[in-house]
């Protein structure tokens, strides 16, 4: 199987909805664009038709992740697109989690941050 056909069965594994004979398509963003989210590559149907699914990881690092979750973004140019991230287990509950503890970078949701302490750091913040 290649990369994408194995990102395409983890993608449908977290219930995404990939018609079969769907591709992903490799989209090559300037150094620039790189910068502000662009993506890496999307999805397209078997009509051609894209399916607004893409991440701005490279196919090859999602394929490494612990685990993948995704994230509706909502933009002006397209509507609604969800985009796919590396997510990992929590080190507290088990849960799917895309936030680290700042301090030691180990994966935690947002909730098991809250009783996650490191001696003379106070309590990280939680930005979700
Ligand atoms: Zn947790
Ligand atoms: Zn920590």
């Amino acid at each position: 199987m290649t990369t994408a056909e194995r990102l395409i069965a983890r993608l449908r594994e977290i219930g995404l909805d990939l018609p079969e004979g769907s591709r992903l398509v490799r989209v090559y963003p300037s150094p620039a664009m790189r910068n502000e989210g662009a993506w890496s590559w999307s999805a397209m149907g078997p009509d051609g038709r894209e399916l607004l699914i893409g991440s701005q990881y490279p196919m090859a690092e999602l394929l490494g992740a612990e685990r993948l979750d995704t994230m509706q973004i909502t933009s002006s140019a397209v509507g609604k697109d969800t985009e796919v991230f590396p997510a990992a287990a929590c080190r507290g509950c088990g849960h799917t989690t895309s936030t680290t503890c700042r301090i030691c970078r180990k994966p935690y949701c947002g909730s098991c941050l809250t009783d996650h302490h490191h001696e003379g750091y106070g309590t990280p913040a939680d930005d979700r």
